[in-house]
């Protein structure tokens, strides 16, 4: 029972990791967007596992690509050759624009940007990076420097060298919508607080746990020339926003119209399979060929196939182009509902990845932490899943898996509207 493995997991389990609802929901089944509970109720859900289940709970290409590989060979690393592993970094590569065609397969986001920054050292030769103030890159050592927020900071040394220039934040950023004055921040940060030099900067290009908070347009172009003359690369965080979430691009920094020097990719590449990803220049990953590097699970033949046919799905479903239709309508309607409560402050976002930021005064934008908490519950009790987060925990974080549909849109702003109006 839920009872039972509630008990086991208050024992067991380390109490740093947060559950999402007051009354907790167990989940023993998936199937697409569709979640269900131990007593076979069934939850829609908007929140993918974090943003994570792109091409649906169990999409039965994905199981059977799995299942196939798993029967064959599940492990070998690196050290022998094998065609999936061998295959996929070109399927992947395939994908990437200009002459990102390196990959490092890894195991976690977290791994990812961990790699990326490493790179970013070794091959500028410089030390300081900069990331953005309300950007999340991870949980481990190094990233979590690299977060800016404080709650996701444990209180340990976070020496690492990451600052945080100015968020370009269209909402509550201190510059509105100007571009040029977050990046003047980000000039006056180096020249003021660095040797002015960098090895890198790194940014999400919609920033997923700080509340699906897009950057002001025009912020990126700006920021990686100004990187760029101090000598630093430029790391596109894609962790949330790869593989067509968007809608409009495949890649959420081809919406800013940028060409990043490495690219990190997590969550959505394996449809909840550990599977991760740093894609990188020739150049760049020459950096680190002189020494032993190694990733035991990196790539591993199992997660390997099952990446490859979440390509393929994703390919074949036209998902990028359906993120962008069901998005834009989940978009308009979200709005709607913004005209009729105003305890929503801002709606924002594009495909499938979208905020709702609940406020108590539109004019002061006083953040409604504890709406936000009761309306969530309330939308899991009529059986509508999502996520939170933002600056303040006062944004609701809208990002299913990308097979939701304008009926599931639908349902959700109804859903919402109910929650919003018993409040
Ligand atoms: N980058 C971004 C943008 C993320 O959203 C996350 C996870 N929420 C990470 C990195 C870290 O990924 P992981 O949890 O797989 O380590």
């Amino acid at each position: 029972s839920a009872e039972k493995v509630l008990q086991l997991r208050k024992t067991y389990l380390s109490p740093s990791l947060s559950m999402h609802f007051r009354k907790p929901v167990m989940i023993v089944e998936g199937k697409m967007q569709y979640l269900f509970d131990e007593k076979g109720r069934r939850y829609l859900d908007a929140f993918a596992g974090i943003v994570t289940v792109s091409a649906g709970h169990c999409h039965p290409e994905i199981v059977k690509a799995v299942n196939k590989q798993s029967e064959l060979l599940q492990h070998t690393t690196t050290i022998y050759l094998n065609n999936q592993i061998a295959e996929y970094a070109k399927e992947l590569a395939d994908k990437m624009p200009g002459n990102l065609k390196c990959v490092y397969f890894v195991n976690s986001g977290s791994e990812a940007n961990d790699m990326a920054m490493m790179l970013a050292r070794a091959h500028t030769g410089n030390w300081d990076m900069i990331s953005l103030r309300n950007g999340y890159h991870g949980m481990s050592m190094a990233t979590m420097g690299a977060c800016g927020h404080s709650t996701w900071k444990q209180p340990v040394p976070q020496s690492f060298g990451i600052l945080h220039a100015m968020n370009p934040d269209p909402y509550r950023g201190l510059f509105g919508n100007d571009a040029t004055k977050y990046a003047a921040d980000l000039q006056d940060l180096i020249l003021t607080a660095t040797s002015g030099r960098v090895a890198g900067f790194m940014a999400e290009t919609i920033q997923g746990v700080g509340g699906a908070t897009p950057l002001v347009q025009g912020y990126l172009p700006a920021a990686y020339k100004i990187i760029r003359e101090a000598g630093g690369i430029c790391i596109a965080d894609e962790v949330q926003t790869g593989f067509g979430r968007t809608g409009t691009k495949y890649w959420g920094f081809e919406n800013q119209g940028v060409q990043p020097d490495i690219v990190t990719m997590a969550k959505g590449i394996g449809n909840g399979l550990p599977l991760a990803a740093v894609v990188t220049t020739p150049e760049i990953s020459a950096s680190l060929t002189k020494r032993l590097h190694f990733n035991t699970f990196g790539g591993n033949p199992v997660c390997s196939a099952g990446g490859r046919a979440v390509l393929r799905v994703l390919d074949a479903e036209k998902r990028q182009e359906h993120c962008g239709v069901v998005g834009a309508h989940l978009l308009k309607r979200l709005n709607q509902l913004k005209d009729k409560h105003s305890i929503i402050g801002d709606v924002r976002g594009q495909g499938l990845m979208l905020g709702v930021e609940l406020v108590k005064d539109r004019h002061t934008k006083e953040p409604a932490k504890d709406a936000t908490v009761e309306a969530m519950e309330r939308m899991k009790d009529m059986g509508v899943l999502m996520g939170k987060g933002g600056l303040f925990g006062n944004v609701f974080r809208i990002k299913p898996p990308m097979c939701f549909s304008k009926d599931d849109a639908d349902f959700l702003v109804d859903v919402m509207d109910e929650a919003l109006n018993k409040l």
